[in-house]
């Protein structure tokens, strides 16, 4: 590891030189005040095995909230795992989604870049939902209406009048957790609150819906902002 390839220098009133990696692969260092560059590079090259894999293991975790920066390589969400960007010339419609590549974005329509991914998840959480809506459906739990908004901090919600409605956000989580935000909002149309009976409703359609309210719980702050 280079000191022209660490994110940040951090120089400080402590005595020993240390080095942390972060989401994204982000490297800071931190230094006594009035370090050498010198000093520094040594330290990162006694380190540099273990730079390497702790680089490696956060270089696919989102930054928290972070935009999506759509340079090559870039980690972009889809149903829970990250998937590289790449370029190429001709795309059909601008983005594609390739299961064994990745994303593939047209290299001139960089500057639409974010509308494209924002379309294709908003085109893949209709997809999906509507796919576990069907499969919850029965007499009484019909909703009127299926929208796919751009909420931010909701996954879903159901209306007075029994239309739901999701994020586009949540195709970058795992389908099973999809299925755990469906039946939540399907449960609504029974039950208009988040009373025991209303979590009785959400049991009978999805057991073991817990470990998935927990993920959404646990990895939901960390999907990147479009
Ligand atoms: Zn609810």
């Amino acid at each position: 590891m280079n000191l022209d390839e660490v994110n940040e220098v951090i120089y400080t009133r402590r005595r020993t030189i240390a080095v942390l990696v972060g989401p994204g692969g982000w490297v800071v260092v931190r230094a006594p005040l009035r370090t050498s560059r010198a000093r520094i590079q040594v330290f990162l090259r006694s380190k540099a095995e273990w730079i390497a894999a702790a680089r490696q293991k956060m270089a696919a975790v989102p930054v928290p909230g972070e935009a999506v920066k759509f340079v090559e390589g870039e980690k972009i969400p889809y149903l829970g795992m990250p998937h590289p960007l790449r370029f190429a010339t001709r795309v059909r419609g601008g983005l594609v989604f390739e299961p064994k590549e990745g994303f593939i974005l047209q290299a001139d329509r960089q500057d639409e870049a974010n509308k494209l991914l924002k379309k294709f998840y908003q085109a893949e959480t209709r997809r999906l939902v509507s796919e576990w809506v069907d499969h919850y459906q029965r007499p009484g739990m019909v909703p009127t209406a299926i929208r796919v908004t751009s909420a931010r901090t909701r996954w879903g919600s159901c209306s007075g009048k029994n239309g739901l409605s999701f994020s586009y956000r949540l195709a970058m989580v795992p389908v099973e957790v999809i299925g755990y935000v469906v039946a939540h909002e399907m449960a609504h149309i029974r039950q208009h609150n988040h009373s025991k009976a209303f979590w009785s409703v959400v049991e009978e359609l999805r057991p073991g819906y817990r470990k998935e309210r927990a993920w959404l719980k646990a990895h939901g702050a960390e999907l990147p902002l479009l």
